[in-house]
């Protein structure tokens, strides 16, 4: 049976000696697993369609469950992903993150345009990190972590000063409502998530401030998956290279 998706790459395997699995995040099936015969031969047809990031209409075959690509057209290239290293790392995270927070098979129209107008922002326009973090926030309250409102959970204040964090509930708290199970974070990252989720991302934020947001997010996501993110770690190393 033949089905038609809208899909974006987030990771490519190799496999076999010119074959590769793909995941894809589709519209239509939400995530799933392709493989694509034959791209790693030189002037393979199909080579575009199983770039990371790659976003296309993909013909899919299917059988007992299992697809294989046998056709694909751009919808965008997204070229600067590409040929932009900041932008290459930053999308990387987004298509890790979401990996991690989705199950196969669960379509979910609102994440699949997130992501898709995650990616063209980081691929189009120079705010990278700005926009990544504002995917992160978004993106793990669609998946059941969402971040609570940043003020105080117990007594209600605007937190300054110092700030503690509950990952259990992913609440915030002031210094004198604290429990024991709360680690400090910085009042910058605290604000500039403040900032991002009260006012939208039209908002100046500080890079380095924004740095401290990711790294947060990171490690929240890292918490709530209890694995790895291996592409924030690069981000984080190779800003550190360029600032
Ligand atoms: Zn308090």
């Amino acid at each position: 049976m033949e089905v038609i998706v809208n899909a974006i790459v987030l990771r490519a395997v190799d496999y076999k000696d010119s074959d590769k699995i793909l995941t894809l995040y589709s519209l239509e099936r939400g995530k799933i697993t392709a493989s694509i015969k034959g791209v790693k031969k030189s002037g393979a047809k199909l080579k575009f369609a199983s770039e990371p990031f790659a976003f296309c209409e993909y013909v899919l075959a299917e059988k007992q469950g299992r697809y294989t690509v046998i056709g694909a057209s751009y919808i965008d290239t997204f070229f600067s992903l590409r040929t932009n290293m900041l932008k290459y790392y930053a999308s990387a995270v987004v298509g890790e993150a979401l990996n991690r927070l989705t199950v196969e098979n669960e379509s979910d129209d609102g994440l699949f345009s997130l992501t898709i107008n995650a990616i063209k922002k980081i691929n189009y326009q120079d705010n990278e990190l700005k926009s990544l973090a504002v995917f992160l926030i978004s993106l793990t309250e669609i998946a059941g972590y969402k971040i609570q409102k940043a003020s105080c959970v117990a007594c209600g204040d605007d937190i300054e000063g110092r700030v503690f964090f509950s990952t259990k509930n992913a609440e915030f708290y002031c210094l004198s409502c604290r429990p024991d199970d709360a680690m400090e974070i910085t009042i910058e990252t605290y604000n500039a998530l403040k900032t991002l989720t009260e006012r939208g991302d039209g908002v100046d934020i500080m890079p380095s401030h924004l740095i401290k947001l990711l790294k947060f997010l990171f490690y929240y996501i890292e918490i709530k998956t209890e694995t790895k993110l291996k592409s924030g770690t690069s981000l984080v190393d190779f800003i550190k290279y360029i600032m």
